[in-house]
């Protein structure tokens, strides 16, 4: 038998999850479709399942790697795929065309390449997300450059395949509104004597825009982690914003251990008891992706009842508290996170966001699709 851990994989609750952020997006604007974005091998759920479970609803996919685009064709997915870094070499372009990618274009630089590339091999034209730095600071196109942009385009012939997008760096923070407000004005600004932009297609929202800022749905919006039924949100729930979990990591309790009051647990020993404990030891440790930063007293589901960890985390096991669920014990089953016990609440526990945990999701534990 294996060990008894295992991530499962809820494909409804994923579909669950794309309709209702396109059903966010539609709402506010008619037309509006929706990339899900499955970069990081789709948050740790696996690409081509995510991919397959969404193959029939999804209006496109969006993602990091070339060589995952290239896996999505092979799979038979017809729709737009977006590379969201767009091309990292003059070499990719080719491939960039024969899979019918849209890429981003965050540099000067990438725009010249393209030129370059297509005078050379005029096949057809890329589409291009133009993508533009309106105070994240980490990629996008300057007001500064935009004339030189703007030439670029027209020398390449490419502005018919334009889209205009920019990235919001607090929509999920409590200065969400004024800082999505000031984005959306340098936006404005650097657009505004390009007579030829106000009639492209805009692609600015997150997740957390689209649940919280429906205003910012424009034309395409880039749900991420509410796919995987992960609130963007410290001060709302994934339950009160109607996502369902996707992945649950469950295990079993391999051992019990009854300890007396003063004695240790763990590495360190830094749980001691208190009064007369039960101790359940459970499969799974930060070699499975669980964080070794969540301190004792993390929430975990032992038996179908919550109780916490106690003491550190092991790179193969963690230890919990069972002293009050006299029911459960070797073999009782175990969830890390996922159904009944939200991801966020783990992980914030351990000083981190859903986000992580997903994509830390270990490659020896099995997956399983349900
Ligand atoms: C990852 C990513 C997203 C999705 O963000 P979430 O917060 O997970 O919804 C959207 N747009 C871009 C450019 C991204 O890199």
């Amino acid at each position: 038998m294996p060990r008894p851990i295992e991530a499962r994989i809820d494909l409804a609750a994923l579909r669950h999850n794309y309709l209702l952020a396109r059903r966010h997006a539609t709402r506010q604007a008619g037309g509006a479709k929706a990339w899900a974005v499955v970069k990081a091998n789709a948050y740790g759920h696996g690409l081509l399942r995510a991919a397959a479970a969404l193959g029939d609803v999804a209006d496109g996919f969006a993602l990091l790697d070339l060589d995952e685009a290239i896996a999505l064709r092979e799979a038979g997915i017809r729709q737009p795929i977006l590379l969201l870094e767009g091309f990292f070499e003059a070499a990719d372009v080719a491939l960039c065309n024969r899979y019918d990618l849209t890429v981003v274009v965050h540099c000067l630089e990438q725009l010249k390449t393209l030129r370059q590339s297509t005078l050379s091999a005029p096949n057809r034209r890329l589409p291009i997300y133009l993508k533009l730095n309106t105070g994240m600071n980490r990629l996008g196109i300057t007001a500064t450059q935009m004339p030189a942009v703007r030439r670029e385009l027209a020398a390449a012939g490419t502005l018919a395949r334009v889209t205009l997008m920019t990235h919001f760096a607090e929509a999920d923070g409590a200065g969400g509104e004024r800082c999505i407000a000031w984005q959306l004005q340098r936006f404005a600004a650097m657009t505004a004597d390009w007579p030829a932009a106000g009639r492209l297609p805009v692609s600015l929202a997150n997740s957390a825009a689209i649940l919280r800022y429906p205003h910012t749905a424009h034309d395409w919006v880039r749900p991420g982690i509410m796919l995987y039924g992960g609130s963007p949100f410290s001060d709302q729930d994934a339950a009160s914003l109607d996502l369902r979990p996707v992945m649950t990591l469950r295990s079993r309790i391999l051992a019990v251990q009854e300890i007396g009051v003063g004695e240790r647990v763990g590495y360190g020993g830094t749980f001691v008891a208190q009064r007369p404990t039960r101790v359940g030891i459970v499969a799974c440790g930060y070699a499975d992706g669980y964080p070794r930063h969540a301190p004792g007293g993390t929430p975990i589901i032992v038996a179908g009842r919550r109780t916490h960890t106690l003491g550190r985390v092991s790179m193969d096991m963690l230890a919990c508290d069972l002293t009050d669920l006299p029911e459960a014990g070797v073999d009782s089953p175990v969830v890390l996170w996922g159904s009944g016990l939200p991801a966020d609440e783990v992980a914030s526990a351990a000083g981190t966001i859903s986000y992580e945990l997903f994509c830390a999701l270990a490659r020896r534990v099995p997956v399983v699709a349900v």
